[in-house]
């Protein structure tokens, strides 16, 4: 191991000091291991029942009428999720896509959408129109409330009871913290939330943005009430192979209009070419929990390895964890800047290539990113990035397997290390 390491530009000092945080993970791991097969086997008993066949994989042109690949494939995902219906196709272009298909197909005009656990994640500002932008809702007349969270990140209960009216037609649940300082939700509390709002409002839609949540726990926010679960195939339940695509899960009435706004009303789910990605979205979602338990183990490691080394992570070393994102507050920009070289440097692809900091749309500051992936922008595949401002933290996530995670963290500490950033304790 010690000489692959070496090839892999990972001196024997980090590597020690790596296999001795691994020691005390073995328990952590277990559990990880557990949940993932508790999830394999609900993906499979899902392709079971819907009679997955080597015909499903054919793909279709054109129209896509009866395309069977595409309609076993949606009655898989809607088994594994426990939801009446799914609508999942390559012409969903990316989580953001989703998010906007699944909000714009239920609300309508004077309608109100109320978000109850703060700011929604930056790409969804344009859609709500909390950031002024054509073909927003807003622009559509459908208006937004926000009730942040309480400064303990818990649900600030009283203000959310006084935001929901006769108006309010859905409440949109973040899962992941995405790149916020909150805490992650588990499945449970977006439970809890979804039966207060439900007590206050029977009919009123839920809809949880689900990306990066996927396979972390046993259940999904779908089996806690919500109408509707959202996600990105380049995350978590494209296991990696899904080189495009998104997923709305949910009730029938919702994933209908979700349908008719996503191709055309009176069209709906019956057209949409799967075209050749078909296999690649099947072994992907088939491989996910696997892939998710490899990324999270990759998570749970950099935050005891950067914690022992005297950083503040979050979430910590010992948290239970509810996404696969991990975020290291790294103290100064050169750091920053050595984490995301490491990280690229120990990619499977592009690993020659040296990020930079630089001006990104949406940011007041440089940012640096470093992914070396097989699908552009894909975050299931090890990716890390930081904007160049106080704290200098580094967000990362992914990693298709546990053992690439581990490298790429090593490789990003032997970074900062060789640069003389950081200091080994004696192991
Ligand atoms: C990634 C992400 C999105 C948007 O997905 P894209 O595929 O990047 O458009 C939305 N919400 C959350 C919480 C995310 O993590």
């Amino acid at each position: 191991m010690e000489y692959m390491y070496g090839m892999l530009g990972i001196s024997p000092e980090v590597e020690a000091f790596g296999e001795k945080i691994v020691q005390d993970l073995k328990e952590r791991f277990a559990k990880i291991d557990q949940v993932a097969e508790y999830n394999q086997a609900k993906v499979l008993v899902a392709m079971q029942k819907h009679r997955v066949s080597a015909e499903c994989f054919a793909g279709s042109t054109g129209y896509g009428y009866n395309d069977q690949g595409r309609e076993v494939l949606e009655e898989v995902y809607a088994a594994c999720f426990h939801t009446e219906a799914a609508l999942v196709r390559p012409q969903i272009t990316c989580g953001t896509h989703a998010l906007a298909v699944a909000l714009s197909a239920n609300l309508l005009p004077g309608d109100e959408l109320l978000s109850p656990v703060g700011k929604p994640y930056d790409t969804l500002e344009s859609v709500i129109g909390i950031r002024k932008s054509p073909c927003s809702l807003a622009e559509y007349g459908v208006q937004y409330r926000q009730v942040d969270l309480l400064p303990d990140g818990s649900f600030d209960y009283d203000n959310i009871a006084k935001a929901i009216n006769e108006k309010t037609k859905l409440i949109t649940i973040q899962r992941s913290k995405g790149y916020q300082m909150r805490p992650t939700f588990s499945v449970e509390k977006i439970g809890q939330l979804i039966a207060f709002v439900k007590k206050i409002k029977p009919d009123v839609i839920c809809m949880v943005d689900n990306c990066y949540g996927e396979f972390v726990e046993m259940q999904e926010p779908s089996d806690v009430g919500a109408d509707m679960i959202v996600g990105s195939l380049i995350k978590n339940p494209g296991g990696g192979l899904a080189p495009i695509g998104g997923y709305i899960c949910g009730t029938k009435a919702c994933i209908d209009r979700c349908a008719y706004r996503l191709s055309a009303p009176g069209l709906g789910q019956e057209v949409g070419a799967s075209l050749d990605v078909m296999r690649a979205f099947y072994q992907g979602f088939f491989l996910a929990p696997t892939v998710v338990a490899g990324a999270l183990k990759g998570a749970i490691f950099a935050a005891n390895l950067f914690e022992r080394l005297g950083f503040a992570v979050i979430p910590n070393g010992t948290e239970s964890r509810h996404d696969i994102i991990q975020a290291v507050e790294l103290g100064t920009p050169e750091r920053l800047i050595a984490f995301c070289e490491g990280i690229q440097a120990a990619a499977p692809v592009d690993s020659y290539v040296k990020p930079e900091p630089y001006a990104m749309p949406g940011y007041n500051c440089d940012v640096i990113m470093a992914a070396g992936a097989f699908v552009q922008g894909s975050s299931i595949e090890l990716s890390a990035d930081g904007p160049l401002r106080a704290p200098y933290s580094v967000y990362f996530q992914g990693g298709l397997t546990w053992y690439h995670a581990k490298v790429g963290i090593l490789r990003a500490l032997q970074e900062m290390y060789a640069k003389g950033l950081v200091s080994l304790p004696n192991v």
